[in-house]
């Protein structure tokens, strides 16, 4: 902290919920967030702050929660078309697996992503994003994967970061065109690989438009050799990786994500005990995702226990996706990986906070209340962070700060 500093903004009478390493769910009565320049200066008792401390706006908070801004480490938030008709599908039995084989599940979306418009993107992406943010989050992740194509695919990122800059969030999209093979390719599949590596990626990369590059490894999708070949073209391209991962099998998934250096392994409903030590070592984080869980009533959970044996983090995450999870509440998120999954109310908070900072390789400047930090902030309703999790519903979010500001 610097001593005597006059802040641009300063947020009193807070009760706060740092999620810092080790300060589990302790709140802070009568705490102070002030910031400058977007950053925070000092967050923590009022008591203990540096003398003199001052800012050119205050704002009392009465009491209120305070907790770092949500980080949604995994969304399919672009996309175009619906698939509704996929409930009554699944309820009269039908799996996922066989959707997905008779030209539904991704490849529809694909074809209404493809025949959409950038406009029409940004129209259809607006009222999910806006949801989210209700809900507290201050950065998103946003994947493509719906285009399968270089224009395609191009356009959900554009779309992306042209919602970074119509609202108050920060966003990292992620190049998922190897999420399915598209279906002028199936006779060829070797060759839409060679695409994504040699011409889709590097495309993207050279326009900024693209992060992180992730693939969809499992029986449906590619495998093991060829997410390879894709991560190996993203590694020379300087994009970090993640990888939805043994999420209806063991596909290996886990242990690839660890050796080829990704910042997380997504799903893991099937991850082996070795994938999972090999993450640990590797500091991939892993990224529940229970909202796809629930809604394919998958009976088996992700190794919980292993990840909590080996030390490996654990974040949550929305997966917002028209087919398999069509969620629009972190929260709720959360709320299902408690029932579902059994994580604590700690865990629960620190997986969308600090640990799903840290799966999107930002856990230095965000997901926590400690200075030097974003200052984004969700200001809550709620008199006990557990509230959080438990509630189902609701609009407990009195409002969001998003690097300094009130929004
Ligand atoms: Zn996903």
């Amino acid at each position: 902290m610097i001593g005597n500093a006059r802040c641009d903004r300063m947020w009193t009478g807070a009760r706060l919920l740092t999620l810092a390493e080790g300060a589990g769910l302790a709140v802070v009565e009568d705490a102070v967030v002030a910031s400058a320049e977007g950053r925070i200066v000092y967050a923590g008792a009022r008591e203990a702050g540096p003398a003199g401390l001052d800012a050119a706006e205050t704002i009392d908070c009465h009491g209120q929660l305070v907790t770092p801004g949500f980080v949604d480490c995994h969304t399919h938030l672009v996309h175009a078309g619906t698939r509704v008709d996929e409930i009554a599908r699944r309820l009269a039995g039908e799996s996922y697996e066989s959707i997905a084989k008779a030209g539904g599940g991704i490849l529809s979306t694909v074809r209404a992503t493809r025949a959409a418009t950038e406009e029409e993107l940004l129209d259809a992406s607006r009222p999910r994003l806006e949801a989210l943010l209700a809900d507290g989050v201050t950065t998103i992740e946003i994947k493509s994967g719906y285009g399968l194509e270089l224009y395609a695919e191009r356009r959900q990122l554009v779309v992306a970061r042209a919602l970074a800059g119509e609202y108050a969030v920060g966003v990292v999209t992620t190049c998922l065109a190897a999420h399915a093979v598209p279906p002028e390719w199936r006779a060829d599949r070797d060759s839409y690989v060679v695409q994504v590596a040699e011409l889709i990626l590097p495309a993207l990369a050279d326009e900024g438009l693209a992060d992180r590059v992730d693939a969809f490894c499992e029986t449906v999708a590619f495998t093991p050799a060829e997410v390879e070949r894709v991560f190996a073209a993203a590694r020379r391209l300087g994009l970090a990786l993640t990888l939805h991962a043994d999420q209806l099998s063991d596909g290996g998934g886990a242990a690839l994500a660890a050796r080829l250096g990704a910042q997380s392994a997504d799903h893991l409903e099937y991850a082996s005990e070795a994938g999972l030590a090999a993450m640990a070592a590797a500091g991939t984080v892993a990224v529940l995702l229970p909202g796809a869980f629930y809604v394919l009533r998958e009976a088996r959970r992700p190794p919980i226990d292993a990840c909590r044996r080996l030390g490996v983090r654990m974040a949550i995450a929305t997966d917002l996706n028209p087919g398999t999870s069509p969620l629009l509440s972190l929260r709720q998120a959360m709320n299902f990986a408690a029932i579902l999954y059994g994580l604590s109310v700690e865990e629960c908070l620190a997986g969308v906070t600090r640990h799903a900072a840290h799966a999107l390789g930002l856990g230095h400047d965000r997901g926590t209340l400690e200075a030097g930090k974003w200052c984004d902030l969700a200001v809550w309703d709620v008199r006990d962070p557990a509230e959080l999790v438990h509630v189902m519903g609701g609009r407990p979010l009195a409002f969001r700060v998003w690097r300094g500001t009130c929004v």
